[in-house]
């Protein structure tokens, strides 16, 4: 996958004008909030595995046992499995996450020493994917929302809150796979304002720009938004 961005097409410079005024307004609206992910590049990736398939309320009380239980990251290495599983049984899956956490602490020791928040942090963007997309589950999207979130990187993660708002706004065509949308929208994204734009669409997302019954009235976004200026009309129409 490619990270680095090149100079825009005018279609591009259109859209990152646009999504510069949507990041703007998000961030009036939401503010700067973390999504509840860790600055240390570590804790973030263990958060991101667990998080996969289950709540946030389930994820989050999976993770603190396993913080309480095993204090570093060669203590998790050389756990027990059973242990692990104990730890994280809450969040489901145990049986298949317990191993793969314990090969994800294995690795990043093998790979970059008793520290490798600090090694981490050094790479550049590009290394720093095709290493985080080699460890035990973590995906392309999950590599991405680590750079975003730990790492300072400007590189946009895509997820179905932000691929449906794009969408609406008309920056995407409509039914479009997930690997495609991902492949699109980052070039359409102003320079450094990936973080503050991906937070703000998955809040938008979660909050206003629902899946089913978008509450276009009142969005910040509606004289920007395709989508929801035409729904507007049909409702003033019929
Ligand atoms: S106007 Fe409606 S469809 Fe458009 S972003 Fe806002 S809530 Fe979503």
């Amino acid at each position: 996958m490619k990270l680095l961005r090149t100079r825009p097409a005018s279609r591009q410079t259109h859209w990152r004008g646009v999504f510069g005024q949507v990041c703007n307004r998000l961030v009036t609206a939401y503010g700067r909030p973390t999504l509840g992910n860790y600055r240390d590049p570590v804790r973030e990736i263990l958060y991101i595995v667990l998080s996969a398939k289950t709540t946030e309320r389930l994820y989050q009380r999976a993770y603190r046992g396993l913080k309480r239980r095993y204090k570093t990251l060669p203590q998790l290495a050389d756990a027990d499995i059973a242990g692990i599983e104990d730890c994280i049984r809450g969040a489901g899956l145990a049986k298949k996450r317990a191993p793969q956490i314990q090969k994800l602490a294995q690795k990043l020791i093998a790979d970059l020493g008793p520290n490798p928040s600090r090694k981490l942090r050094k790479l550049e963007p590009e290394t720093a994917f095709r290493y985080l997309v080699g460890l035990p589950g973590v995906g392309p999207k999950s590599a991405l929302c680590v750079m975003t979130m730990s790492l300072d990187a400007d590189v946009f993660a895509v997820d179905a809150n932000v691929q449906r708002v794009a969408g609406r706004l008309g920056a995407l065509p409509d039914n479009l796979k997930h690997y495609e949308a991902q492949k699109r929208l980052p070039s359409l994204v102003p320079i450094g304002r990936s973080r503050d734009l991906h937070v703000g669409l998955v809040i938008h997302g979660r909050r206003i720009c629902l899946p089913r019954a978008p509450r276009c009235d009142g969005c910040v976004l509606l004289d920007l938004c395709k989508f929801g200026k035409t729904r507007m009309r049909d409702q003033i129409g019929s």
